[in-house]
């Protein structure tokens, strides 16, 4: 791959990354479709990276298909997947790990301690593989995508990272991999989470400002269905994830809910 890339760029040409755990769906796409247009050519990396789940978490039951993965980049035109082998990125005797200090102590890095350092060690090792111009992200990972354009400020990464709006299903559910694990009595449930993320635009918007208020009706829509488990909602500031009390500029509310063992994430900007 190193190689590879370093034979396009000896061309004259600009590469574009698009970083996936593969299990495609139209969020990755519209990605792809991004990369496609800013760069030359576009590479997409498909690898369930094991430094990013917790012992207790679903990486041996994580979907995957990488034929249907690569028949649907092939109709969107990419000619590069990049697909190494556990293995491969982490040989036996692997002891370097990269980690965000503060921004991974929040939110999701809360229940999910080896989530970002996982994160932000795989892509050092994409990046430094792949050496991408650009790199795509989707904001549907609001944290991820943070601490990612935090990262390749710290290290010097000459790489600029581009944030891609959230792609829903037609009745607003976050696109994702892990929805293929939901049942069909828990697609209601697992709408709770968009429901009460409208919930609060609106009541941004009808001038209440008031964090815990919105964040206890959102509390109150997710709680109603048996099945949901909150693990956070939370209103912060949009670059450092602290907590905020009153809303009086663009605040981030994220929130992550368990239906049935599916843990679900999704976040909107609210403006007053
Ligand atoms: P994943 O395969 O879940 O690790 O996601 C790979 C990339 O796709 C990440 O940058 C995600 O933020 C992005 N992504 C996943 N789902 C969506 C979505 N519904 N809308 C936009 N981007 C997404």
């Amino acid at each position: 791959m190193q190689k590879f890339s370093a034979q396009i760029k000896k061309s004259g040409k600009t590469i574009a990354l698009v970083p996936t755990m593969g299990y495609l769906h139209e969020g990755h796409i519209s990605l792809v479709r991004i990369a496609q247009k800013v760069c030359d050519a576009t590479i997409v990396s498909i690898f369930v990276n094991p430094a990013q789940f917790g012992p207790s978490e679903d990486l041996n039951s994580y979907p995957r298909d990488l034929e249907k993965d690569c028949a649907l980049l092939k109709k969107e035109g990419v000619e590069t997947i990049f697909t190494p082998t556990p293995k491969e990125l982490y040989p036996a005797g692997y002891q370097t790990y990269v980690n965000a200090l503060h921004l991974s102590e929040h939110l999701c890095g809360i229940s999910r301690p080896a989530l970002f350092k996982g994160v932000t060690t795989v892509l050092t090792k994409l990046f430094n593989i792949v050496s991408p111009n650009k790199a795509v992200f989707g904001k549907k990972d609001f944290q991820q995508f943070v601490i990612v354009c935090q990262m390749i400020k710290d290290l010097n990464f000459n790489i600029e990272i581009i944030g891609a709006p959230i792609v829903r299903e037609a009745d607003g559910l976050a696109m994702s991999s892990r929805n293929a694990y939901l049942k069909k009595n828990q697609r209601k449930p697992a709408l709770s989470l968009y429901k009460a993320l409208k919930q609060s635009e609106q009541l941004v918007k009808k001038g209440e400002k008031r964090a815990e208020t919105i964040i206890g009706a959102a509390l109150k829509l997710i709680n109603s269905f048996d099945e949901t488990l909150i693990d956070y909602i939370s209103i912060c500031n949009l670059e450092t994830f602290e907590e905020v009390k009153i809303i009086d500029c663009p605040v981030l509310m994220a929130l992550a809910v368990k239906v049935g063992k599916t843990r679900l994430i999704d976040n909107i900007i609210l403006s007053p």
